[in-house]
C-alpha cells in the first residue's frame, strides 16, 4: 500500500472528489498496489482529472516475461482505453493499418483509431494471438470493422503482403500507423550481436521502409503514415545502442518523406514517446531493476499509459490537421527536457 503520508492535503483533496464520485473505492484508492492491481482506468469519460494520480506509478513488482511479452499477462494490466476512450467521428470512414496493434501504444491506437469511425487491420506476431484476440473481441462486440493479420515485420516479403492483404480487406489503405518496435536491452557493444542489430533495425526501421513503400501503391492523397520514435533517439540510453539508433532513423526518415511526399498530398509524421508502460518494457526492454522505477523519475512521476498517447496518433492521422506534417511529436510527461 501507498504510505498515506506521502499523500499531499491536495492529492488527498483530489482522491476524495474521485471516490466521492464513484471513480476510485478509497482516500488511497488511486496509488495503492492493490487498486493498481484491479482496475487501471480511473478516468472513464472524465474530462478533468489530475494528471498526477490518474495512473498508476511505480515501485512496480518484478514481472519478467519471455519477449514479445503480452498486455494480458502484466501487472497492472496498461490502460489502452478499453472503458475509457470515446470517439467523435475524427476518422470517419477511414482505412488504417496499424501495426503492433495487439498491445500498448499500438492497442490504444486501434481502439481509438476504430471508435473515431475508421476500419482498422492490426498486425502482431503470431505469439501475441492472446492480446490481438481481447482487442478483435473488445472492437467486433462494438460493431467495428477489425482484421487481424499476424506475422513477422522482419521479412520484406511479409510486409509487401501486408499492406496488399490490408488494402483488399478494407477496400483500400489511407492510414498506416508504423507502431511495433523492437527493444532489447543490452549493456555492451561487445555482447550486442549482428543478429541483436539486425533485429531492433529489421523492426523498427526497415519494417518501415518497406510498409511505407509498399502502402504509397495505393494510399491517396489525403492519407497519413504515423511512425513511432522515441526519446531515446534523442537522449540515447547507454544500454539502449542499437534502440537509440534505430529511434534517431525514425525521426530523420519522417521528416524526410515528408518532404518527399507533401506534393502528392500524403502527411509523414511521427510520436515521440517518453516511458509508457506496456509489454515491450518488462520483455527485456529494460532490466526489472529500472522498470520496478518505471517513469518514477519524470517530473510528472509516472510512466504513460497506452491510452494517453492514442489522441496524438489520432491527431496526426485525421484530415482536420492537414497541415501538419514532417513532425515529431514528442509525449514524454516532460522527460524530453528532465
Ligand atoms: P508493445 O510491446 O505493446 O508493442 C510493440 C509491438 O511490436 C508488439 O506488440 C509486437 O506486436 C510488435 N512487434 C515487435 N517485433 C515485431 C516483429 N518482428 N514483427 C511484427 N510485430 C512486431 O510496446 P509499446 O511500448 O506499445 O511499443 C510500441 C512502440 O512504441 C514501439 O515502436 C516502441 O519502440 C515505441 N516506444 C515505446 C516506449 C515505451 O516506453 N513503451 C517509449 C518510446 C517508444
Ligand atoms: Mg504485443
Amino acid at each position: 500500500m501507498a504510505n498515506k503520508s506521502n499523500i499531499s492535503e491536495g492529492r488527498r483533496n483530489m482522491m476524495a472528489v474521485l471516490a466521492t464520485a464513484g471513480l476510485v473505492s478509497g482516500l488511497d484508492g488511486v496509488a495503492s498496489a492493490a487498486n493498481r492491481d484491479k482496475e487501471p482506468a480511473v478516468t472513464g469519460g472524465k474530462t478533468f482529472y489530475d494528471p498526477r494520480d490518474a495512473y498508476p506509478r511505480a515501485p512496480f513488482a518484478g514481472q519478467d516475461q519471455p519477449w514479445p511479452g503480452l498486455a494480458s499477462k502484466m501487472i497492472p494490466r496498461p490502460d489502452h482505453g478499453e472503458k475509457s476512450y470515446r470517439g467523435s467521428g475524427k476518422l470517419q470512414g477511414r482505412k488504417a493499418l496499424i501495426t503492433g496493434g495487439d498491445s500498448g501504444i499500438g492497442r490504444a491506437t486501434a481502439i481509438a483509431y476504430a471508435r473515431e469511425g475508421a476500419d482498422i487491420v492490426i498486425n502482431y506476431l503470431p505469439q501475441e494471438e492472446p492480446d490481438a484476440r481481447e482487442v478483435v473481441a473488445l472492437l467486433q462486440g462494438e460493431g467495428h470493422k477489425v482484421f487481424a493479420l499476424p506475422g513477422d515485420l522482419r521479412n520484406e516479403n511479409f510486409c509487401v503482403q501486408l499492406v496488399q492483404e490490408a488494402s483488399k480487406r478494407l477496400g483500400g489503405l489511407d492510414i498506416l500507423a508504423n507502431i511495433a518496435g523492437h527493444q532489447h536491452y543490452n549493456e555492451s557493444i561487445l555482447t550486442l550481436s549482428t543478429a541483436d542489430f539486425d533485429d531492433t533495425l529489421k523492426t523498427n526501421v526497415y519494417a518501415m521502409f518497406w510498409l511505407c513503400k509498399e502502402a504509397l501503391k495505393i494510399m491517396p492523397a489525403g492519407s497519413a503514415i504515423v511512425n513511432t520514435s522515441s526519446t531515446q533517439g534523442y537522449r540515447p540510453s547507454a544500454i539502449l545502442l542499437d534502440y537509440a539508433t534505430s529511434k534517431a532513423a525514425i525521426a530523420n526518415f519522417t521528416r524526410a518523406l515528408a518532404i518527399q511526399l507533401a506534393p502528392r498530398g500524403i502527411r509523414v509524421n511521427a510520436v515521440a514517446p517518453g516511458p509508457f508502460w506496456t509489454p515491450l518494457q518488462v520483455s527485456g526492454g529494460q532490466p526489472a531493476s529500472a522498470y520496478s522505477q518505471f517513469g518514477a523519475n519524470t517530473p510528472v512521476k509516472r510512466p504513460g499509459q497506452p491510452v494517453e498517447i492514442a489522441p496524438v496518433y489520432v491527431f496526426l492521422a485525421c484530415a482536420e490537421n492537414s497541415y501538419v506534417t514532417g513532425e515529431v511529436y514528442g509525449e514524454t510527461g516532460c522527460a524530453q527536457i528532465f
